[in-house]
């Protein structure tokens, strides 16, 4: 496993032993997973399989892929949630290791929680088990739109 510059371990990497259970999907390239202590649900991260820090340290195919992956899992999520929106949410300073947090904001998010703001949810939103009991929902979506020739395009 990588470590982040100061020396803590990578949890972007740890996610590899994630069990299948947190798991939406896996491939050659990307996953996501709900991830313990992040656990709001609804919440995702998509994560590249490698430790590539950055969106400038990705290589073409996994830049070529990550539109597709996130396409897919927005949609799926939308499907699986009823959500009205889904956020696609990248910081890379706790973790550099690229990866995006998608958030469903469901129609119950007060407007003053809603962008930016949603990250508040956490830490009194959390439900681990709320949280996995999407995952098979959004795993069925997921699976269904990456199956289609276009990837799903909504
Ligand atoms: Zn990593």
């Amino acid at each position: 496993m990588k470590t982040n510059t100061d020396d803590r371990p990578c949890l972007i990497c740890s996610l590899e032993d994630a069990p299948e259970s947190a798991r939406v999907f896996r491939d050659e390239l990307w996953a996501a997973e709900t991830v313990a202590g992040y656990d709001v649900p609804g919440w995702f991260f998509l994560r590249a399989r490698r430790h590539a820090e950055q969106i400038t340290a990705l290589e073409p195919a996994e830049l070529a892929a990550f539109g597709q992956r996130a396409r897919d899992l927005s949609a799926a999520m939308r499907e699986a949630t009823g959500a009205p929106a889904v956020y696609l949410l990248h910081f890379g300073e706790n973790y550099g290791h690229f990866h995006a947090v998608m958030a469903a904001r469901g129609s119950d998010v007060p407007p003053q929680l809603r962008g930016g703001k949603l990250l508040q949810l956490a830490p009194d939103a959390l439900d681990t088990e709320a949280s996995l009991a999407l995952v098979p929902v959004v795993r069925t979506a997921y699976e269904q739109l990456a199956a289609q020739p276009t990837g799903g395009a909504r």
